[in-house]
């Protein structure tokens, strides 16, 4: 998505050889247009009818998932990662090892929302090692959904999560792949 890669060459910082700042549009401030068009673009590579929920993780992913969920049509779930008095008892619980806090931490969806009739398109911002997916995975499965794809704005082509997913038969589509990261200067693959 060349309007996706020209933000990030223009407007990405980097930090050390692997990670990447796109907080003036997409983690921090939000280009809503920007949004529009990615919405869009996953409409374009997911079109099913057969779709009936966007699952993501709190926080950057709810954003995105609610703008592609208006052209989808259907409902995102987003999965809550402290717990709360006021969240369901009856929950699916993954456990994610989060790359940028490198803290282990518990995923949660409450079964009121995903069944075993869902099929499931999962969205996120970045793509790193794959733990925030496997973890969203996880659950899906417990569920007994059908896990239809992966959706990622930024896959970070040189760490291992991509591979992983694609790996286990899971379509993987991401609207940037970054190659490397060097000198400050970030390179794409697609
Ligand atoms: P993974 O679980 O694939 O290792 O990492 C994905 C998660 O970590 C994403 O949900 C994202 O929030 C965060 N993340 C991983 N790499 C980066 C990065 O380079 N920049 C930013 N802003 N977030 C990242």
């Amino acid at each position: 998505m060349d309007l996706l890669k020209q933000r990030i060459l223009d407007e990405g910082r980097t930090v050390g050889e692997e990670i990447i700042k796109v907080d003036s549009f997409l983690n921090h401030q939000i280009d809503a247009e920007l949004f529009r068009e990615i919405g869009k673009e996953f409409h374009r590579l997911f079109d099913s009818k057969k779709i009936t929920k966007l699952l993501t993780i709190e926080a950057s992913g709810i954003a995105i998932a609610t703008v592609a969920a208006l052209e989808f049509g259907v409902p995102v779930v987003f999965a809550k990662k402290t717990q709360s008095r006021n969240l369901d008892k009856d929950i699916y619980t993954s456990q994610v090892f989060s790359f940028t806090k490198q803290i282990t931490y518990d995923v949660m969806v409450s079964k009121r929302y995903l069944t075993k009739d869902d099929h499931v398109v999962i969205l996120d911002d970045f793509l790193a090692n794959g733990k925030a997916a496997l973890g969203l995975i996880d659950i899906v499965r417990q569920a007994g959904a059908t896990i239809e794809g992966v959706g990622i704005v930024i896959e970070k082509g040189f760490q291992p999560g991509g591979k992983l997913l694609r790996d286990q038969g899971i379509r993987v589509e991401s609207l940037a792949i970054v190659d490397r990261i060097k000198d400050g200067k970030i390179n794409f693959m697609n």
